[in-house]
């Protein structure tokens, strides 16, 4: 397929998709309730670096959860893998992102990395000697996988610290059966803090497509030829997302789409296409699952129509 083929088929796929109005936006955070319903943007960016996009792709939106596959990578990195595979498993759950009852399974240990539970465990061993120097790790890895610099959505951030009761709850069980080292009440305030933070970094689908052209690219940045992760860390991300990354839905999306894919509560969604493209998407109109409705069916067919699954 051609520029001018995938430009069309973007359009058309934006202009169809655009039509439909179904979910919500999340309202657990009262800050991401107040989204345009009406934005929605599909980028595409390609492991030699041609970008292809429509719709609102400059409209900033928070990561949410699509930040755990690539601080999961970070983590590697700073800490080994032997040390992260002792604190975070890699087994699907097939239960929601916020889901509590594996902790108290047999090794308390979270199931996988991009459930709450483990993202926030996999938060705690991101080391700094403080709280500003371990959020700048993390806010400095996004600034080299999107090729610009970022900010912290400040709002959806004290948002989502005012409700949270749920992942203080969960951060609070992982302190219990220590799998973190936090204890002291302060210390888990950060941990929740750095992890509030880490999601509410603002990035537009044009972001989104070149991180997930870097892992479609073994690694390296497409467009400023960074190595960011090491061809086994980014074998690593891309299994974990392949099996986890569409939380309770991952069975259906590997079998109907079959490429790597993170969904997030703000609307954004990424696909990964081993060798040659990264794609994102956002609505923040999003199901009972917590993913974007027009996003999840825009790459499904995009990906379909040009038989992109792992697997053809
Ligand atoms: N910050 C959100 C939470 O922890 C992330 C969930 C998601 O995007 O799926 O609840």
């Amino acid at each position: 397929m051609n520029s001018n083929d995938i430009n069309k088929l973007l359009n058309h796929l934006h202009q169809k998709h655009l039509a439909c109005s179904e979910g919500s936006t999340a309202n657990y955070i009262p800050e991401l309730a107040k989204a345009n319903k009406d934005h929605f943007a599909l980028s595409v960016v390609t492991v030699d670096g041609q970008t292809f996009e429509v719709g609102n792709f400059e409209q900033p939106f928070t990561l949410q959860s699509i930040s755990k596959p690539f601080v999961y990578g970070l983590a590697l990195e700073l800490r080994g893998k032997e040390k992260i595979l002792s604190k975070v498993g890699v087994e699907p759950t097939g239960e929601a992102f916020n889901s509590i009852i594996e902790l108290e399974k047999s090794s308390h240990r979270p199931y996988n990395p991009m459930i709450n539970s483990g993202a926030i465990a996999i938060c705690s061993l991101i080391d700094g000697k403080n709280i500003d120097t371990r959020l700048s790790k993390v806010l400095s890895l996004f600034e080299r996988l999107s090729g610009k610099p970022l900010k912290i959505d400040e709002q959806v951030f004290l948002s989502e610290k005012s409700t949270a009761h749920r992942n203080r709850a969960i951060t609070h069980l992982l302190a219990n059966f220590d799998i973190i080292e936090e204890k002291s009440e302060r210390s888990i305030e950060e941990l929740l803090d750095l992890y509030f933070k880490q999601c509410s970094i603002l990035v537009d689908t044009r972001n989104l497509a070149q991180m997930a052209a870097t892992l479609a690219n073994g690694g390296v940045q497409p467009l400023t030829s960074e190595r960011i992760y090491s061809t086994d860390f980014n074998r690593d991300i891309l299994s974990l997302m392949f099996t986890c990354g569409m939380y309770d839905t991952a069975g259906d999306w590997a079998y109907s789409v079959g490429v790597p894919a993170k969904s997030g509560v703000s609307g954004g969604l990424i696909a990964v296409v081993p060798g040659k493209m990264g794609i994102a998407a956002y609505s923040p109109l999003i199901d009972h699952h917590g993913h974007s409705i027009r996003a999840e069916r825009a790459i499904k067919e995009f990906a379909k129509t040009l038989s992109l699954s792992i697997f053809s």
